[in-house]
């Protein structure tokens, strides 16, 4: 796409306040997008647009796209990227660590796209944009609530596909591997170091990497349901 038919092009990111989703709106004003960080406070990148809401209230929201659509128009480019973990072993994970997650991280992602949706089809076009994680098809111990919300992406972005692919709407998932942010930092030394010794590269990836796999899928029209793997080939095979 030329840079004078992305101009204009709007951009909502979820989580846009730190981390992936701070690069990834980062990436987007740099290449001239018109963007919107929905998150719950406003420590956001020069030149995004501040929409409030937490990924657990569907009032707020639908609130949230309603503000940002007044400010930018309907939304073009969804990238639902925030998440959280609440790691423990199974036969220890309570009720509320397993939910807690699915909340955020799947039904947080739901509420996002059906209302980002209901533009996209009037326009007849869209991109949905969804941040996996490795962990998704490759399983991870300790993170049963986490990797079923992350593997839970990939039914969804292929059921969005067949539902409304021929609405001109993509629905692709990026897959993380291990990227340098504030949730990884959190993983305990010896985890940190067992990881890097199975990764391929040899290294943790930049969240700057993951931005360039996301602004590659706003672009592309012909790509969807795909799981697009960043993370030095880790989870190869997956
Ligand atoms: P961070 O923990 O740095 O950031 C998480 C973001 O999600 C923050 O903006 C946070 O907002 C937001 N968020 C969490 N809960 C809510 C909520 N209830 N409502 C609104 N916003 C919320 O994580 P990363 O940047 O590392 O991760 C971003 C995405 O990438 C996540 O989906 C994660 O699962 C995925 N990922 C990350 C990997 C990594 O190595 N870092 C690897 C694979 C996937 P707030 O600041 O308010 O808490």
């Amino acid at each position: 796409m030329s840079e004078e038919q992305k101009q204009g092009r709007t951009v909502v990111v979820t989580g846009a306040n730190r981390g992936i989703g701070r690069a990834i709106a980062e990436r987007f004003v740099a290449d001239g997008f018109r963007v919107a960080g929905i998150a719950r406070s406003d420590d956001l990148p020069e030149g995004v647009f501040f929409a409030h809401a937490d990924m657990t209230d569907t009032t707020s929201v639908d609130a949230a796209f309603t503000a940002i659509e007044e400010h930018q128009g309907p939304t073009e480019v969804l990238v639902a990227n925030a998440g959280i973990t609440k790691d423990t072993l199974l036969m220890r994970m309570t009720d509320e660590e397993f939910t807690d997650v699915v909340d955020v991280n799947l039904t947080g992602v739901f509420r996002c796209v059906r209302r980002a949706t209901k533009g996209m089809i009037r326009k007849r076009t869209g991109r949905i944009i969804m941040i996996s994680s490795v962990v998704g098809l490759y399983g991870s111990p300790g993170q049963v609530n986490y990797a079923a919300t992350k593997s839970g992406l990939v039914g969804m972005a292929r059921s969005i596909t067949r539902e409304l692919g021929a609405r001109g709407i993509t629905a692709n998932v990026v897959a993380p591997g291990f990227i340098d942010t504030a949730m990884t930092a959190e993983l305990p030394e010896a985890t940190q170091e067992k990881y890097l010794a199975s990764i391929p590269a040899g290294r943790f990836g930049a969240t700057d990497e993951i931005a360039d796999a996301v602004a590659f899928l706003a672009d592309a029209g012909y790509v969807s349901g795909a799981v697009i793997p960043v993370d030095g080939g880790l989870g190869m095979g997956h």
